[in-house]
């Protein structure tokens, strides 16, 4: 995996090319995007659901999902809202094999994390069925959790989750059903390294947050304290 990320690193050194525009980037930039397209990015401002990290405009607390719903995550928040660039962003880093985003994805997330507060033991990303994982070579998620591991200094765990059933994908299904659709399909192989800690789960996109919540469900049977998690981007749903 070193070795690998080194060349990549020659392929597509830091500072040298926006992600966004491709334009040459001149300053010192850890993001890996130049000013205009930074600017343009569609980064959640404002308040925010206490639970789902979804906007909101009303007076309430918490938006009208997370009032109706109960969720077995603790909190979740994200940077971007799912659209525009960085709806491109992901897509090319999860079906083009652009890996090397990753690492810039994972920068905004640490800034996120930061701007939270939140204080974990140890970062777990959204396991991929193994069957998943050979048709796609890596997981997306987990690049996502290293680099974002590595950049707030907080240990990495890949093995401790496992996604034991391998479901149908979760496009094209409603809320229910997409929770109905992944019930049990998380479990957690190594209680000793989850219980009484505190947890965040990486994924790449919270969606109506059922992946999130059937993570947690298996990480809490586990005896996990708490259950954070982080997404680069939240659908946001009309
Ligand atoms: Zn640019
Ligand atoms: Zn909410």
């Amino acid at each position: 995996m070193k070795l690998f990320e080194q060349f990549l690193d020659i392929l597509y050194p830091d500072n040298f090319s926006c992600i966004i525009c491709g334009d040459d980037i001149f300053n010192e930039n850890e993001y890996c995007v130049c000013a205009e397209c930074k600017k343009d990015l569609p980064f959640i401002s404002g308040k925010v659901c206490k639970k789902c990290g979804l906007p909101i405009n009303s007076m309430a607390n918490y938006c009208d999902r997370c009032q109706r719903n109960k969720h077995f995550f603790d909190k979740a928040i994200a940077t971007f809202y799912y659209k525009d660039e960085i709806a491109r962003c992901i897509k090319n880093l999860k079906f083009e094999n652009c890996r090397y985003l990753a690492k810039y994805l994972a920068k905004f997330m640490a800034d996120t994390l930061n701007a939270n507060n939140i204080i974990c033991d140890v970062i777990v990303p959204v396991p991929m069925h193994e069957n998943r994982l050979r048709e796609r070579g890596f997981n997306h998620s987990e690049l996502l959790a290293r680099h974002l591991s590595e950049i707030v200094n907080i240990p990495l765990d890949t093995k401790s989750l496992i996604k034991c059933v391998n479901t149908k994908t979760q496009v094209n299904l409603n809320f229910e059903q997409r929770q109905n659709n992944l019930l049990n399909s998380f479990k957690v192989l190594n209680i000793n390294a989850i219980k009484g800690k505190n947890v965040l789960v990486v994924d790449d996109v919270f969606t109506t947050g059922s992946t999130m919540d059937n993570c947690a469900k298996a990480l809490k049977g586990a005896g996990a304290n708490k259950v954070f998690c982080i997404s680069i981007a939240h659908t946001v749903i009309l």
